[in-house]
C-alpha cells in the first residue's frame, strides 16, 4: 500500500509497545458454563451469558422456526422492507417486561444508545456522564454535539454540583448511567439520580445491559429493583446478555418511541434485526414474563439460582490481597496492581481450566481479574474457583 497508510503500522507498532495490543480468542462448542477456548476444555467466568440462555434448546429452536418461516435476514430498514410482526411482539414484549407503555428493538446495545442519544440531545444542550460509563453512551454524547460533563464515578453530590452551574446555560440535559457498570460491577444510585433529574428539570438514561433479567423480583432490571417503575425515565438495553440473543432496546412511554422511529437514525438507516435473533429474545422474554404472570413457570429459579452462585462466591471468597471491587452483580473484579501482574494471573487460572479474563488499561482505570458468574455454574466449579484464587493471591 502506498505511503498514505504507513501510519497504521505505526500506530499498531505503538499499540504492541504500550502492552494494549489485544485480539479475538476462539471460543469453540455451545455457549454455556464450560466451552473449549484454543481447543481446551474450560470452565467460563468470562460471559455474559448469565441466565444461561445463549445455549438453551427453546430460544434455539425459536431461532430455527423463525429462520424457517422468515429467511437468515430481514432484507432492509424498518421503516422500507424489514419489519415483520415478530420485531413488534418482540417490543411489546420488552414493554410487558419493562411496565412502560412501549419499546423499540435496535440491531445492538450500542447502536440504540448512540442512536437515542445522538435524538434527544444535540447542541444546545448539556450531558452528564458517570466517568465510568460504557463507550456506547459516551460515543452517544459525542455524536450528539451536545456538551459533555463526566461525573466521578456514582457521585450524585457531583452531579448536583455541575447540574447547579451548567443547567441554565443549556436548552435540554440529560443525564446518563450505567445501572450495573460492566467492568466494575456496581450499582447506580438511581433514585438520587431521578430526584436530581426533577429538581433541575433534566431527562434520566439508564443503561441495563447487564441488570435486564439479572436484577428486579421479576427480572425486569435496575428500575424495578430500585421500585422506581412508574417515574419518567429512558430505560436502554441489550438482548444479548442475560437474554441470550443479539439486539437492543428503548424502553419509555409511546410519544419518546414514536420519536425515536422518527429520530433515531442508528435505527432508521439500518437493516431490522434478524428474524433468528429477534425470536430467541423474544423466547427468552416470554420465559422471563411468564413467571410473573404465571409463577409456576419461567426464570425465577434461574434467576434464583444466578443470585444463590453469586452470593455463594462472594461468601466463600475472601482475600485480604485481592482487592475486591464493591459489587452488587454477577460481575465481580479483583484489583491487581500492575498489567502485566494480571495477565500473567489470567493466564495462570487458564492453566487450570477456569477463564477468567484480565482487563487492563485502557479499558479500565486499573487492572483487574474480571469474573463473571452465571446461573448454570455448578457448586463444585464455583468450589473450584474459589481454590484456584485463594492460592493465586497467597503466592503474589
Ligand atoms: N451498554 C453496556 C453497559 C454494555 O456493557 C454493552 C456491551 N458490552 C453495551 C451497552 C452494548 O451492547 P451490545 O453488545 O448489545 O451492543
Amino acid at each position: 500500500m502506498s505511503d498514505s497508510y504507513s501510519w497504521i503500522d505505526e500506530a499498531l507498532d505503538a499499540i504492541h509497545r504500550a502492552n494494549w495490543y489485544r485480539s479475538p480468542k476462539l471460543l469453540t462448542g455451545r455457549a454455556g458454563a464450560i466451552m473449549q477456548l484454543n481447543g481446551q476444555l474450560v470452565i467460563n467466568f468470562a460471559s455474559n451469558d448469565y441466565l444461561g440462555l445463549a445455549g438453551d434448546e427453546r430460544l434455539i429452536q425459536a431461532a430455527i422456526a423463525a429462520t424457517k418461516e422468515y429467511g437468515t435476514g430481514s432484507t432492509g430498514s424498518r421503516l422500507i422492507t424489514g419489519h415483520r410482526q415478530l420485531h413488534r411482539d418482540l417490543e411489546q414484549a420488552i414493554a410487558h417486561l419493562k411496565q412502560t407503555e412501549d419499546a423499540i428493538v435496535f440491531s445492538s446495545g450500542y447502536l440504540a444508545n448512540l442512536g437515542t442519544i445522538a435524538a434527544l440531545v444535540g447542541k444546545r444542550d448539556l450531558v452528564l456522564s458517570d466517568q465510568y460509563n460504557h463507550s456506547s453512551l459516551r460515543n452517544g454524547a459525542i455524536l450528539s454535539g451536545a456538551t459533555l460533563r463526566d461525573y466521578a464515578h456514582c457521585n450524585v453530590e457531583n452531579v448536583r454540583e455541575i447540574l447547579q452551574h451548567q443547567r441554565d446555560r443549556h436548552r435540554r440535559c440529560l443525564i446518563l448511567t450505567d445501572s450495573i457498570f460492566s467492568m466494575d460491577g456496581d450499582l447506580c444510585p438511581l433514585p438520587q439520580l431521578l430526584d436530581l433529574a426533577n429538581e433541575f428539570d433534566s431527562m434520566l438514561l439508564v443503561d441495563e445491559a447487564h441488570a435486564t433479567g439479572v436484577l428486579g423480583a421479576t427480572g425486569s432490571g435496575s428500575v424495578e429493583h430500585f421500585g422506581c417503575t412508574a417515574r419518567p425515565i429512558i430505560q436502554i438495553g441489550t438482548l444479548s446478555k442475560a437474554l441470550g440473543s443479539l439486539g437492543g432496546y428503548v424502553a419509555g412511554s409511546a410519544p419518546l418511541i414514536d420519536f425515536l422511529r422518527n429520530r433515531a437514525t442508528s435505527w432508521i438507516y439500518t437493516t431490522g434485526l434478524s428474524p433468528a435473533d429477534t425470536a430467541a429474545a423474544l423466547a427468552a422474554i416470554r420465559l422471563i414474563v411468564q413467571d410473573r404472570d404465571s409463577p409456576k413457570d419461567g426464570l425465577t429459579n434461574r434467576r434464583e439460582t444466578l443470585w444463590q452462585n453469586v452470593n455463594w462466591f462472594k461468601q466463600n471468597f475472601s482475600d485480604p490481597l485481592s482487592a475486591q471491587l464493591p459489587s452488587h452483580s454477577p460481575i465481580i473484579c479483583l484489583q491487581v496492581d500492575r498489567p502485566f501482574t494480571v495477565l500473567q494471573m489470567g493466564n495462570t487460572l487458564l492453566q487450570q481450566g477456569l477463564f477468567v479474563p484480565a482487563i487492563r488499561p485502557p479499558t479500565v482505570p486499573t487492572s483487574r481479574l474480571r469474573i463473571t458468574i452465571m446461573a448454570t455454574h455448578q457448586p463444585t466449579q464455583l468450589e473450584q474457583l474459589v481454590e484456584s484464587l485463594h492460592k493465586l493471591f497467597s503466592s503474589q
